[in-house]
């Protein structure tokens, strides 16, 4: 098995000598003092972690711990991250670029060619594409989905029956909801309550992409009354562009204060927000906070298809505020959003690499503070999972160990190395081959 450590196969053991980021420790730190005695490392502290039966059982500062007769290894000053939770994805679109690459970049392009693919996708064609996808996230580390689900006619049953079957094969191993994802302006037609209908047939999440036009507080009431009527929580696609006059986010959070909503919403992208004046921004995170609105960024997917234009070389990067959403107490999110479709033709649906890239492009770094709850805990909340992403006694043991020691040794190198922990055991980390998409995708 790859990996820098070979962790005991026992049902109670010690991992010794590892480090943690102070942010994703869920306890009591008074005994757990930060590790000022390593130059500019003050975000993590030296522990030892034990593990029995599936679960953190305790965590002691390093030295500290009573090992006794277990096994123990020692990560020789190795961090210790708890799983990622990955809140934003398109597993139903993955995978397809060997078929249907985006013909030039752009927004646009990205959804003419998914339109034009939509022929192909037959259940067990999905089935498999999004398996691909699962399981290249559980070998990276990832405990929790949340992927959105094409659902204009038809298509709706077939990728809800599919995300079912999925969910349930993959229930020991991975969390997975769904939101579904159609234009606002299909709450207006009778397809609307069926869809939500589905969608809570399912366990789903309510769910479209908010466009400016002269409907839209419609659309959003419908939507709202329909979350409502079906008991659904609610997560948007917002203003991914760079157009100031975008402001989809605030008529969300408008509708969320005038339907007094009690469900989770959550809004995604809000790349417009970049381009806005200091007041728009303003009155726009006021509405935002007072509705308690979450806001997932996915940084990788926005770089790739904002400011795209025939040979220019992009000045904007579309990426949304991120330290301002965050100084106003409004939770953010990062997610990996598409993989290898016409909306981003790479990635590999690792939490990590979301954050590193996102460390390097909103520079969330100098310090890095809470930064790593961005791909673990704040999900997490955000989605509703207890438990998850945080590190502290009787949660699951579900980690990922790192050689690095360091949050700069982390974000420096890619971590192929890692060792995945699931309820305490050692996962096989060999990513899925390609090829076995091959019969899919050519
Ligand atoms: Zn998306």
């Amino acid at each position: 098995m790859p990996g820098f450590i070979n962790v005991p196969d026992a049902a109670h053991y010690w991992l010794t000598n590892g480090r943690v980021p102070l942010c994703l420790l869920d306890m009591d730190l008074s005994p757990l003092p930060a590790l000022r005695a390593f130059p500019h490392q003050e975000e993590l502290v030296a522990v030892d972690v034990e593990v029995c039966d599936g679960a953190i059982a305790t965590i002691v500062p390093t030295g500290q711990a009573a090992v006794g007769d277990r096994p123990a290894v020692d990560l020789g000053e190795g961090l210790i991250w708890p799983c990622f939770v990955d809140m934003h994805t398109h597993l139903d679109k993955g995978h397809i670029w060997p078929r249907c690459p985006n013909p030039d970049g752009t927004f646009m392009g990205a959804l003419d060619t998914v339109r034009k693919d939509h022929g192909n996708w037959q259940a067990d064609e999905l089935y498999h594409r999004m398996e691909f996808g699962l399981k290249c996230s559980y070998t990276h580390g990832t405990r929790g989905i949340r992927t959105h689900l094409d659902s204009f006619g038809p298509l709706g049953q077939t990728s809800f029956k599919v995300f079912d079957e999925l969910r349930r094969q993959w229930r020991d191993r991975l969390i997975l909801q769904a939101v579904c994802l159609v234009s606002l302006d299909y709450f207006l037609t009778p397809e609307a309550e069926p869809l939500a209908q589905l969608v809570a047939e399912f366990g789903g999440v309510l769910g479209g992409v908010a466009y400016m036009n002269d409907d839209i507080v419609l659309q959003l009431d419908q939507v709202f009354t329909l979350a409502k009527r079906y008991g659904l929580d609610l997560d948007f696609h917002t203003d991914e562009s760079l157009d100031p006059e975008d402001i989809t986010l605030r008529y969300v959070a408008e509708a969320a204060l005038r339907h007094d909503f009690q469900g989770a919403i959550t809004c995604g992208h809000c790349c417009s927000l970049s381009v806005q004046s200091p007041e728009v921004v303003e009155q726009t995170l006021t509405l935002v906070k007072a509705a308690n609105i979450g806001i997932v960024s996915l940084p990788m997917c926005n770089l790739y298809l904002q400011d795209r234009q025939p040979e220019h070389t992009p000045r904007y990067r579309g990426v949304t505020i991120l330290h301002e959403l965050h100084q106003r107490g409004i939770p953010v999110a990062l997610a990996s959003d598409n993989c290898r479709d016409p909306f981003y033709a790479y990635g590999d649906h690792d939490g990590l690499d979301v954050f590193k890239q996102s460390v390097r492009i909103g520079h969330l770094d100098r310090p890095f503070t809470h930064w790593p709850q961005s791909v673990t805990s704040r999900p997490a909340q955000l989605m509703g999972l207890e438990n998850l992403g945080v590190l502290k006694p009787a949660a699951p043991a579900d980690l990922i160990c790192f050689k690095a020691r360091t949050l700069n040794e982390l974000v420096a190198r890619a971590q192929c190395d890692r060792i995945v922990l699931r309820q305490g055991t050692q996962i096989d980390t060999t990513l899925p081959d390609y090829r076995e998409l091959d019969p899919w995708v050519q």
